[in-house]
């Protein structure tokens, strides 16, 4: 199976297993759908495995938003380091599906990462360490250059970005 978007009788299996999903998880996956990053990795995964249950799926979620997490995680204590001298500790946490949380958690600081399109969760990400910095280091950062405040991750067309909410503008992207 190739990993181009779905067509025809294939496309039919595809929405009956995101409707599955929806009904064992927390998340409705074919929310995400509008986001060409989330359509190829839920294709991926049916194509490999098919039709597979929630409770198998939800692992392969986690993995996922853990990969996307870790990699704005990285990129942004680089860009940290540079910006102030600081090394802070951000763990990107990971916990396994229980009864109560059936698509297991993942965490940055005190934000979950509840995404499944990469830019969605790189700006949870983003959020997460922004707040954990604040939290813990009493450091407001990104600064906006021109207006001397904090950023404010979302994501855009482009992909997660930091804009400043003096002059409604984009900064600068996240990852
Ligand atoms: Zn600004």
């Amino acid at each position: 199976m190739s990993t181009d978007t779905p067509s025809g009788r294939e496309d039919e299996a595809f929405r009956a297993w995101l409707r599955t999903l929806a009904e064992g998880l927390t998340t409705d996956p074919e929310d995400a759908l509008d986001s060409q990053g989330a359509l190829a990795f839920l294709w991926a995964v049916f194509g490999e495995n098919g039709a597979m249950p929630p409770a198998y799926f939800a692992p392969l979620l986690g993995a996922h938003r853990q990969a996307h997490a870790q990699q704005a995680v990285t990129a942004l204590l680089t860009q940290v380091h540079a910006e102030t001298g600081r090394r802070p500790d951000v763990p990107v946490r990971y916990s396994p599906p229980t009864e109560c949380e059936p698509e297991g958690a993942v965490c940055v600081g005190p934000e979950p990462v509840q995404g499944i399109d990469p830019s969605h969760i790189h700006a949870e990400a983003a959020e997460g360490l922004q707040c954990l910095l604040a939290d813990r280091s009493r450091l407001v950062w990104p600064l906006c250059p021109d207006h001397r405040v904090g950023l404010h991750a979302t994501r855009a067309v482009s992909g997660a970005v930091w804009v400043c909410s003096m002059g409604d503008h984009t900064v600068r992207r996240i990852v």
